[in-house]
Formats: structure tokens, sequence, C-alpha cells
């Protein structure tokens, strides 16, 4: 049985002052239903730790170098001294707005496990990829790009968001029939590179515009373990309701 795991995406939003009030209004709302937790702004790393009981802690993205001369970037170890456990990795606007590719993802999944760090590797494919028809060989080539050569033990462990990248922000989500048949060929496409027990354990998330009112629908569905929230994770209230939906 997996356990579902619902992240909400903060993006660039929020001060430490914004983020303490946040954890405040939400921490010890959390239930033991799913594992819940927010990917937040580096500079937020460090208050949103130290007002966190139940609600989990993650980066929006990492360097794959332990160090070095690349400015503006941020390594597995520096997460790690601020206690933070989990990172998300290829992020569509990361992709889209900074040229990460598989490969790069790739690599930093493979740092972050190194570092006993859980990642939420997201994939998906763009309006152009949808319209097109292209849908499952993007997704299943950003799948065997993002998880190549990764101990099989150690995918069991990660999270996988499959996000269309034209349903992340602009309040069109993928119908629950899209969301389901995209994340079971993601599990399939896992299944073929690890095998049917990694496939079985691995769990995969929906993102693109879930709100309250329409994640029950999302979660109800057999491939679909969890939710990666954008806009609905900036307010306490609307994270409140979120994580009441998931008895
Ligand atoms: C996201 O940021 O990953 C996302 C899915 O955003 P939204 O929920 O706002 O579409």
């Amino acid at each position: 049985m997996r356990k579902p795991i619902i992240f909400g995406n903060w993006k660039m939003n929020k001060t430490n002052a914004e983020a303490k009030a946040f954890f405040e209004g939400v921490d010890a709302h959390v239930t033991d239903k799913a594992d819940f937790g927010v990917a937040v702004p580096f500079t937020t790393l460090g208050t949103c730790v130290d007002n966190s009981t139940k609600l989990h802690v993650a980066a929006q993205n990492m360097h794959f170098e332990a160090n070095g001369a690349y400015t503006g970037e941020i390594s597995a170890g520096m997460l790690n001294e601020l206690g933070v456990k989990w990172v998300v990795l290829g992020h569509s606007e990361r992709r889209q707005y900074f040229n990460e590719t598989d490969k790069d993802i790739n690599k930093k999944a493979a740092v972050a496990i190194e570092n006993g760090m859980i990642p939420i590797v997201c994939v998906g494919e763009t309006l152009y990829e949808f319209e097109a028809d292209k849908t499952e060989s993007v997704v299943r080539k950003q799948v065997s790009g993002c998880l190549s050569g990764l101990n099989a033990d150690d995918v069991k462990n990660l999270v996988i968001a499959y996000e269309p990248v034209w349903a992340i922000g602009t309040g069109k989500s993928a119908t629950v029939e899209i969301a389901q048949n995209t994340c079971a060929l993601v599990r399939d496409e896992v299944r073929n590179l690890f095998g049917n027990d990694v496939a079985e354990a691995v769990r995969i998330q929906y993102g693109g515009s879930v709100k309250p009112n329409n994640i029950e629908e999302y979660m109800s569905q057999a491939d679909i373990d969890g939710a990666l929230i954008g806009g609905a994770s900036l307010e306490v209230d609307s994270f409140k309701e979120i994580i009441d939906a998931i008895k």
C-alpha cells in the first residue's frame, strides 16, 4: 500500500515572515494520512524547518556538484545542513526557463539520494507535445532519462510528479482520465526499467491546477498516489482544506 504524498510548491513566493505564518497556521493541522510537505524558496528553508513538526520541507532545486564555482547555486550538503530531506527536481519551470535537461535532473537525483534526500522528479509534456499526441513518448523518455543508472531500491523511495505543462498555473487541469492514464504509463516505464516491485512501490503524483475541490477525484485513481500543488498551496486555508480532503 503506497502512502499518499501531497506537496505544495510555493515557487518564488513568500518572505520568511510569511513562511513562518504559514507553518504556524498549517503544521498542527497535518495528519498522518499522507506525507504532506511544501517546496519553498531557498531563503525560507531554515525558517520552515525551524517551524515544522509534521509538515515536510523541500527545496525547489539543487546543484549536482558538492561545491565550487557555480554562482547562485546550492548543493545537497548545504540542504542537509539545514535539515532539508526533500528536493523537487526538474520542475517544468526549471526545464523551460533554466534549460534543465533530463541529464541534469538525473545527476541531481543521484546526488540527492547519495546525500540521504528524497527527490521529487518532475516530468510532463508541453501543450504542443500534448496536441501532437506525443505525451507517451515524451513522458517515457523523461522518466528513463531522469532515472537512468539509479539503484532499484532508491527508485522505490523516490517520487515522480507527472505535471502536464499546459495544466500548470493555468487553471486548466488534465481530466482525471488523462492524469490516471499518464501516471499509469509512468509506472509502466518504471516497470520496464526496474521491474514490478519497484513500479508497485514508487509513488506518483499528479500536478496541474489541483485544488481542494478536485483533489479527491484525482486521488481516487489507481496510479495517482498524490499531488504537487502550486497556487492552492500558498494560502493556509486552502492547504488545510487539501489536508482535510485526504481521508
Ligand atoms: C506546480 O507548481 O507544480 C503546479 C502544479 O502549479 P498549479 O497547481 O498552480 O497548477
